[in-house]
C-alpha cells in the first residue's frame, strides 16, 4: 500500500472524500477497496486497480503470544523487521523501524551488522503500525501506543519520523495521543534539540547504556563523539524547555557496565533529573552474555538508594529474535 500515492490520486477529489479514505484505511481498516461503499463504484475501481492495499509481511509469534514480530518486504524488495508487543494491561505497542539497517555501530546491536542500506519514507514507517492495526482489528483492540525502538537511529532520518508521528497522531487517521509516541534516539545532539521546539509532546527516550565516557565509546561508537556530559547538557535543556521526563535506557551487559561501581557513577549522573531508568537485560546477539537476573536487581536497588526513579523492562520476544537489539534482516538488502 502507498498512502502517498494514494493521496496523490484523490488530490483533485472534494475534501470530504479524502476524509472517507482516511477513515476507511486508518480507522475501519479496510484491506480491499470494495468495502468502502460510500466511494462511487468508478473511483474504487480505480483504486482498486492502481492503488492496491496490500502488505507484503511474514510474521513470527512467541511462545507465550505476548510478541508478534514481522518483517516487511517494500515495493523495492527491502526489508525491516517491526514488532507488536501485547501488554498485561491490554496495551498494544507496536515497535517501529526507521531505517533499513543503522550505521550508527553499537556493539551490542543485531541491527548494527547491516550498515545504512536506505532511510524510510513516513509512509513506509507507518505501513509497519498500519500492518498491526490490521492483525489486532479481529480482535476489536487497537495498536495503543507507537515506540521507535526498532531498526535504525530515528534521528538521521528525523523529517520522516516527524510526518510519521503526525499521522500517527491525527485524529481522523489512527489518533494516538502525543504521549504514547516515544521516539528513541542513542543520543544525537540535534535531534534532541530539535525535538524540544516540535510542537506534539511526544515521549524521547536515550540509549544510555553506559555510566562513563570509557565504557560507551566502547560499546556506541557515538559516545566518542559526544561526551556524557554533553549529552546530558542538551538534555537538561530539553526537559527546560519541555517540562517532560526523560526515559533512559541502559542496556545491562555481563563484565561491561554492569557493576556496583557502574551502578553508583549513574546514580550521580542522574539524580535530581526529571528522569527515569529502563534496565534492560541483553538480548543475546552472539558478542556478550546477559548479566544475571541477580545483579540486574542488586543494580536497579543501588539507582533507587540514589533516588533514581527505575524499572526492569519485561523482555519481549526473545525467542523470536524480536527484542532490543536483535533485530536484523539480511536476505533482500544487500
Ligand atoms: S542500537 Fe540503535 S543506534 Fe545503535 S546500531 Fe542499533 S539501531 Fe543503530
Amino acid at each position: 500500500m502507498d498512502w502517498k500515492r494514494t493521496r496523490e490520486a484523490l488530490a483533485d477529489e472534494p475534501a470530504y472524500r479524502m476524509r472517507q479514505v482516511k477513515k476507511a484505511l486508518f480507522v475501519d481498516l479496510i484491506e480491499n477497496w470494495e468495502e468502502v461503499t460510500v466511494l462511487p463504484k468508478v473511483l474504487r475501481d480505480k483504486l482498486a486497480t492502481e492503488y492496491p492495499l496490500g502488505i507484503t509481511a511474514k510474521t513470527l509469534v512467541s511462545s507465550d503470544n505476548a510478541t508478534v514480530k514481522a518483517l516487511i518486504t517494500f515495493d523495492d524488495g527491502k526489508q525491516v523487521e517491526t514488532v507488536l508487543m501485547r501488554h498485561n494491561s491490554g496495551r498494544n505497542t507496536v515497535c517501529v523501524s526507521s531505517l533499513v539497517g543503522c550505521p550508527m555501530g553499537c556493539t551490542f546491536c543485531a541491527t548494527a551488522s547491516m550498515g545504512l542500506v536506505r532511510k524510510l519514507t513516513a509512509d513506509e514507517i507507518v505501513l509497519q503500525v498500519l500492518f498491526f492495526a490490521r492483525l489486532l482489528k479481529s480482535e476489536k483492540v487497537r495498536v495503543g501506543s507507537v515506540v521507535y525502538m526498532g531498526m535504525g537511529e530515528p534521528f538521521l532520518n528525523y523529517e520522516a519520523v516527524m510526518e510519521s508521528v503526525h499521522i500517527l497522531h491525527d485524529p481522523e487517521m489512527f489518533g494516538i495521543g502525543a504521549r504514547h509516541i516515544s521516539i528513541s534516539t542513542c543520543g544525537i545532539l540535534e535531534g534532541i534539540q530539535r525535538l524540544a521546539n516540535e510542537d506534539l509532546p511526544v515521549n524521547l527516550a536515550v540509549s544510555l547504556h553506559a555510566s562513563n565516557d570509557v565504557v560507551r565509546g566502547e560499546i556506541m561508537p557515538i559516545g566518542r563523539t559526544y561526551s556524557i556530559e554533553k549529552l546530558m547538557e542538551v538534555i537538561d535543556e530539553y526537559v527546560r524547555v519541555t517540562k517532560r521526563k526523560v526515559m533512559f535506557e541502559y542496556l545491562l551487559v555481563d563484565g561491561v557496565n554492569d557493576t556496583d561501581d557502574h551502578a553508583i557513577e549513574l546514580g550521580k549522573i542522574l539524580k535530581g533529573k526529571l528522569c527515569m531508568v529502563n534496565l534492560i537485560s541483553y538480548n543475546p546477539t552472539g558478542k556478550y552474555t546477559a548479566t544475571s537476573e541477580k545483579q540486574i536487581n542488586h543494580f536497579k536497588s543501588l539507582l533507587e538508594r540514589a533516588g533514581v526513579d527505575v524499572a526492569i523492562r519485561y523482555r519481549f520476544g526473545r525467542d523470536i529474535e524480536g527484542a532490543c537489539g536483535q533485530l536484523a534482516t539480511r536476505k533482500s538488502n544487500e
